[in-house]
């Protein structure tokens, strides 16, 4: 990157003020669950095209913290390098020194992006002799009371029931446990948590509790896809918030919330 023009230039307003000689690219972008192995095919579930190129992408950070800026690039003569000369310009950097040639394609970068949804196993309808697998294979596991009681043998009707339960739980290799109190919230255990916690949910009357359930764990995949990040106990209050609007009208789907419907705080 260099700087501006010489002071008391009458051209002096019109020079940028950062000017970049780099690279424009137009990243191809596939979203998969692995990387492929060497001439291994497989399925992406994603696919966008984007504008990248290190120069260019320091560029358009410094245009949109309100520089003047000036691109001096060569891309191709097509449909991807009049694309990008299109997005200079909508970036508000000047395409002065911006050429495009005959003799060569706009510069590509074909990126793979692991993108991992992690395991949520519901033992739903429980069995007490579920294979031993579904415990160490799943990254999450998460029951309601009745299916934990079944699973473990173990009375579940308090939060101490619970607390106990999933330690068995925990035993029986589960990476994390959660089980789900109705009003009382859900009680959490995973590697971080090592000891059972409680994530209590707001109090609201319920009108018909039918599918609260799946709407927790409905949301709660949600979160773990979109939200990864998000800390397991955060993404649990917020599942409970949503479970709880479900319960708060009848029916089963019918009663699951909608994105423009919940709070902003949830997202
Ligand atoms: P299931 O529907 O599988 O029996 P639960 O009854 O444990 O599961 O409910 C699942 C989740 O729904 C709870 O963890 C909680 O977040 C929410 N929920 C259920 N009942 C209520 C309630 N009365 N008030 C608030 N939230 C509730």
């Amino acid at each position: 990157m260099a700087a501006s023009g010489e002071p008391g230039r009458q051209w002096q307003e019109e020079v940028a003020a950062v000017v970049v000689v780099g690279s424009c690219m137009t990243d191809l972008v596939s979203l998969t669950s692995r990387l492929p192995k060497t001439g291994e095919t497989i399925h992406g579930h994603k696919f966008f095209i984007g504008f990248g190129g290190k120069g260019a992408n320091q560029c358009v950070q410094a245009a949109r913290l309100g520089a003047k800026t000036s691109m001096v690039c060569k891309v191709g003569k097509d449909s991807f390098g009049n694309d990008y000369i299109e997005n200079l310009k909508q970036n508000d950097i000047s395409t002065e020194f911006a050429y495009q040639t005959q003799d060569a394609a706009t510069g590509t970068a074909s990126i793979i992006v692991n993108n991992e949804v992690k395991t949520l196993f519901n033992p739903a309808p429980a069995v007490a002799d579920l294979d031993p697998r579904f415990y160490t294979l799943s990254d999450v596991f998460c029951c309601n009371e009745t299916e934990a009681e079944i699973l473990t043998g173990l009375k579940v009707h308090s939060l101490a029931d619970a607390t106990r339960a999933a330690l068995l739980l925990k035993g029986k290799g589960c990476h994390v446990v959660i089980i789900t109190l109705g009003a009382e919230g859900c009680v959490m255990l995973s590697k971080t948590e090592p000891m059972p916690k409680h994530i209590p949910t707001e109090k609201v009357k319920a009108v018909d509790t039918t599918g609260a359930g799946d709407s927790f764990v409905g949301a709660l995949a949600f979160y773990l896809a979109y939200y990864p990040n998000l800390p397991l106990e955060e993404m649990l209050k917020r599942s409970n918030s949503i479970a709880a609007v479900s319960v708060q009208s009848a029916g089963t789907q019918s009663s699951y919330p909608y994105k423009k419907d919940l709070p902003l705080h949830l997202f």
